[in-house]
């Protein structure tokens, strides 16, 4: 093997211009960064020696992280016994990005706060630029028959790689510290910054001759005696996030089946929440060996948001790693912890929360983080996990001040007039246009509450949220409403007669309306589209619109329903009365146009316009006249 120089990805060499100029103030968390990816690769050399006899030995009987400073030398050195990196493996985890995460990274991390994010981003090694002119990796895989391999680098475009140095497998890391930063030359400065971010790294972390980490596994202490700050410092140190999580359940089970659960709820939503190729799922470990980063069997897809630590006395060892999250006993804590966590957002859910409660460690801030995986979870999981999941939904509705309202089932069905039998809901793609709607006329009048559904999976939760509390949930904009409205009729005025009018105007739209019928639904205006019984509702059509699928040529079923009381259907309804049948359709087609306009969902404006124009030109003809 000879030294061959590659040039970095473009977009590794833009996250890496990004690392060495700009002024950062937490550098020091590049520390935590290369300790974790030290933690990591000794996590996956013991894993994968339970399996396999073959794998190269260490030069250390204790396997550990050591950390040395030359101060003279202006170097840091991090040096670990885990699996090591064969060439391949150093070119393509060293200089290419595999992840999506770059991009997001770089739209993300705005000014200061780039070494914060980093982590999160899959992109910690290169935090090392932020100290270092030079970097060199050195490293030998356990892989029997590797040869070792330095990888180096001054950032500036291109790596090397030769032929390395070391004996026995692992990896050393070798910063040459930049000017600016020679107080990581310190042992006492790297003491300080590992009990800071990494102490309890369940490796010991060596600075100079002291072990500084406790190394303590916090997840098998008791529950009681576990202080705030550690556990944050902990979740940090394993999600590399920068702030504080808002919840942790621990828990601690002893039998039927033996395990410790240390789990935590982020603050924020992770950028790749939506990706389905990312990682998820929380550590799970055997007897304090790690032996998934990311169980994602263990839980259900939707509580994908909770990160942590799984350990247990009881999963057995020699099963291969993409066995283990299927065997009996995991599936057993899974739904044991799944159950867990769903209790333990009820009881946030309800909490009454103190005046000096940060806004962010409120339900409603989690709501509005993860509220969404709680919906998809309903309608995936409602057989197993629908009673939990419905006391934990949140819905936005008519009677708030605002999109930031929400408001549980139970609130609603509490606060219905004893003369409301259903719970209303009306789907739509944002909070003002369902406002705009003329769907909402008769319930404002009425004071009949309605939920706003204005999420795509919302169009999935109606389908299977359907009752509750013994009260039917239904759409406002489907099928005919039973709402008995006569009381006002006075007010309203006479309602002209439709039963030749309906059926005419439905010949005169042909295919385009499934029927034409009178409306019990509308105060002020004339017109009002609504979907059919059964079938694709409107907004789901336009939800599926929106997918990669399309809509696979299935189409909303629409009835156009009329307002017998309005002015205007009662003068068409006269017109065509009288045998001016002309007259009548050209504004009877303009009624659908109204209701397509009212809703937004004009698909043929070039047609529209031109039957609007020709109207007018006949309007305005008659005044002239
Ligand atoms: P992440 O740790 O999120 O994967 P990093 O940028 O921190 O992202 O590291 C990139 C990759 O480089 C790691 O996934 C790992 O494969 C490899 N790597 C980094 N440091 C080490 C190390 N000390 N030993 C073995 N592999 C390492
Ligand atoms: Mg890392």
């Amino acid at each position: 093997m000879t030294t061959t120089s590659h040039g970095f990805k473009a977009e590794v060499q833009q996250l890496l211009n990004l690392m060495i100029h700009s002024v950062y103030s937490d550098r020091e968390v590049f520390v935590r960064e290369l300790v974790s990816n030290a933690a990591d690769a000794l996590d996956k050399a013991r894993f994968t020696g339970l399996t396999r006899s073959d794998l190269t030995a260490t030069a250390h009987d204790d396997p550990a992280i050591r950390i040395s400073a030359d101060t003279e030398a202006k170097t840091l050195t991090i040096e670990d016994d885990g699996i090591g990196m064969t060439q391949e493996e150093v070119v393509q985890n060293l200089g290419t990005i595999a992840h999506s995460g770059t991009k997001a990274f770089m739209e993300q991390a705005s000014e200061g706060d780039g070494p914060k994010l980093i982590g999160q981003f899959g992109l910690g090694f290169y935090s090392a630029f932020m100290v270092a002119e030079k970097v060199v990796v050195d490293t030998l895989s356990a892989e029997p028959g590797s040869e070792p391999v330095r990888w180096s680098s001054a950032g500036e475009g291109t790596y090397e790689v030769e032929p390395g140095q070391r004996q026995h497998r692992g990896t050393t890391i070798i910063l040459h510290l930049r000017e600016d930063a020679t107080e990581f030359g310190q042992d006492d400065r790297i003491r300080g910054i590992v009990k800071r971010h990494s102490d309890f790294l369940p490796w010991p972390i060596f600075v100079g001759e002291e072990q500084a980490n406790s190394g303590k596994a916090l997840w098998v202490e008791p529950p009681s005696q576990i202080e705030d700050e550690d556990a944050n410092q902990f979740y940090k140190s394993i999600t590399m996030d920068w702030q504080e999580p808002v919840r942790r359940i621990h828990v601690s089970v002893d039998s039927p089946i033996q395990y410790h659960a240390m789990l935590f709820i982020p603050g924020y939503r992770p950028y790749s929440l939506f990706d389905p190729t990312a990682a998820k799922g929380p550590r799970l470990y055997a007897r304090r060996v790690m032996i998934e980063e990311h169980a994602s069997d263990l839980f259900p897809d939707w509580l994908r948001f909770v990160r942590g630590v799984v350990d247990s006395e009881d999963i057995a060892l020699n099963v291969s790693r993409e066995m283990v999250q299927k065997t009996p006993i995991v599936r057993k804590i899974g739904d044991a912890l799944t159950k867990r966590v769903l209790k333990d957002l009820g009881k946030w859910a309800e909490a009454e929360p103190a005046e000096d409660t940060p806004e962010n460690t409120t339900y409603p801030a989690f709501w509005r983080n993860f509220g969404v995986l709680l919906k998809e979870g309903y309608y995936h999981g409602a057989t197993n996990w629908g009673e939990q999941l419905l006391p934990l939904l949140r819905f936005n509705a008519l009677s708030h001040d605002d999109a930031d309202g929400l408001t549980s089932l139970q609130q609603y069905r509490e606060a219905m007039p004893p003369t409301q039998e259903t719970i209303w809901t009306f789907a739509a793609e944002s909070r003002e246009a369902a406002l705009a709607s003329p769907h909402l006329e008769v319930f404002r009048k009425k004071g009949f509450d309605v939920l706003l559904l204005t999420d795509p999976v919302d169009e999935w939760l109606t389908m299977s949220l359907t009752e509750f509390d013994g009260m039917p949930i239904k759409s406002i904009t489907r099928g005919e409403l039973e709402l008995d409205d006569e009381e006002s009729s006075e007010e309203q005025g006479e309602k002209t007669d439709l039963t030749e009018f309906s059926p005419w105007v439905k010949e005169l739209l042909g295919d385009a309306v499934s029927e034409v019928r009178e409306s019990t639904r509308l105060t002020d205006s004339a017109v009002v589209l609504v979907d059919a019984e059964d079938g694709l509702s409107r907004n789901m059509e336009r939800v599926l619109e929106q997918t990669q699928q399309g809509t696979q040529g299935l189409t909303a079923q629409r009835v156009l329903e009329l307002n017998a009381r309005h002015p205007l259907i009662k003068n068409l309804a006269a017109l065509k009365a009288n045998g001016q049948e002309d007259a009548a359709a050209d504004l009877a087609r303009m009624l659908y146009d109204e209701a397509l306009l009212l809703e937004g969902s004009v698909k043929e404006p070039a047609a529209m316009g031109r039957r609007l124009q020709d109207l007018l030109v006949k309007a305005s003809q008659a005044a002239l006249d």
